[in-house]
């Protein structure tokens, strides 16, 4: 079943937002074992839409569009399925209620134009959905199926996982599935990965095996096509064995995992705080750990000590320290660790100090950056060099700080 998917919004031919329902969309369909083999972007233009849709219409069996249903003059993409189909609407009753209802439990007012988004074309299927008020819809034409989607992410999330999902794996059983697995590597460059396991890549066919760096990790993604769930989970299973058997012990998790969650698991089990010091990270290492829920069992606070004078001031920096080497040194980093674990009464203190960029500073280059994890008795410290932009760099930075305090524990 070949697809197409056409996202629609004037924004995401600007550039302004990032096409992230494509993603979601193509990933998923994919995993149902449906062919994507288009994408479209078009703006809220109703000429350049209809000759969009008419296009995919002529080379694909289903076409999925995303965006364009909300309530006000600038969503056109229903009426212009209407019109291109040559379908009449009605006002669907059950649609305008749950709009209602909706807008009711938020306290909002409905407004009249929020009618437009209950007119159902004849003949098509309402895709309820239960997170906002422009519901899906599905329809067929002249033998190949439109499916309408709203554009907000969660929305499209929301009734993908509710309705299309589950009608579209109703409707093709004999798809087959797509099952990916991720394995998650620490510690190991993508060109060891690559040669340790050169012979099983060599043979893949299915599962696919397909090696990425990220955020300083490797990922190998593992992908099988199934008649069922079950049988594509073998297909992983005994590749994994066999990735396993050389790289074992460079594998930390897989699939949703990630390091600031592992060492949450570790610092659980080991009944150990931490607190970071983070000065050109901004936050973000302790951001990280805080995506994790049930992070305040093992992280009691953080100190984002930005100037010399914070680092001084709270968390007991040697003003000596900070005139030379600097506040880029591995003596800081080590000062700072130190501090912020006794301020905050931890079993480890994390640093992180370092020039993020884009300028010199300290007569320091950009991206050298120092980490140190303090206990109650020692401090450690790492030298790293990175070579991203400043936002790249932080995010880098944050992971190599959770990183370091990951080895540290492993080797406890
Ligand atoms: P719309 O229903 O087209 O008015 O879209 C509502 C909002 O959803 C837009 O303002 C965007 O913020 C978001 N949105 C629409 N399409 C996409 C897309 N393809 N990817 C990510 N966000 C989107
Ligand atoms: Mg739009």
């Amino acid at each position: 079943m070949v697809v197409e998917v056409i996202n629609t919004g004037t924004e995401l031919l600007l550039g302004e937002i990032l096409n992230t329902n494509f993603q979601y969309l193509s990933r998923h369909l994919n995993d149902l074992g449906f062919d994507v083999l288009y994408q479209t972007t078009v703006g809220d233009n109703p000429s350049r839409m209809r000759e969009t849709i008419e296009h995919a219409l002529g080379r694909a069996d289903i076409v999925i569009t995303s965006g364009g249903l909300g309530p006000t003059r600038g969503d056109i993409t229903k009426e212009v399925v209407m019109e291109l189909c040559g379908l009449e609407g009605y006002s669907d009753f059950s649609t305008l209620c749950r709009i209602y209802d909706f807008l009711a439990a938020k306290g909002v007012t409905p407004t009249p134009n929020n009618e437009k988004q209950a007119i159902v074309p004849f003949g098509a299927d309402v895709l309820e959905n239960p997170a906002g008020t422009a519901p899906g819809l599905w329809l067929e034409h002249k033998g190949k199926i439109i499916i309408l989607l709203p554009g907000p992410p969660h929305e499209v999330e929301a009734v993908c996982e509710t309705q299309l999902w589950p009608r579209l794996m109703q409707r093709f059983p004999e798809n087959g599935v797509l099952i990916t697995r991720t394995l998650r590597l620490r510690g190991i460059g993508e060109s060891s990965v690559a040669t340790r396991i050169d012979e099983l890549i060599l043979k893949q066919s299915n599962p696919t095996i397909a090696i990425y760096a990220r955020h300083g990790e490797i990922l190998i993604r593992i992908a099988a096509k199934a008649a069922s769930p079950a049988l594509a989970k073998e297909l992983i299973a005994s590749v994994e064995e066999k990735i396993r058997a050389s790289l074992a012990k460079y594998i930390y998790g897989a699939d949703n995992d990630s390091p600031a969650a592992i060492l949450g698991e570790r610092l659980k089990a080991l009944h150990a705080t931490i607190a970071f010091a983070e000065s050109c990270s901004g936050g973000l290492a302790s951001s990280l750990i805080t995506d994790i829920a049930g992070s305040s069992e093992y992280l009691k606070g953080s100190v984002v000590s930005y100037t010399n004078e914070i680092k001084e001031r709270v968390l007991g920096v040697n003003p000596e320290t900070l005139k030379n080497p600097g506040a880029v040194s591995s003596k800081c980093a080590c000062e700072m660790a130190a501090g912020v674990r006794k301020l905050m009464d931890t079993d480890y203190g994390i640093s992180i100090t370092g020039n993020a960029g884009p300028g010199m500073s300290e007569g320091k280059p950009v991206g050298l950056v120092y980490i140190a994890v303090a206990n109650r008795t020692l401090v450690y410290w790492q030298e790293h060099h990175f070579d991203g932009n400043r936002t790249e760099n932080k995010l880098r930075i944050a992971q190599a700080a959770i990183n370091m305090m990951l080895d540290k524990l492993q080797q406890v």
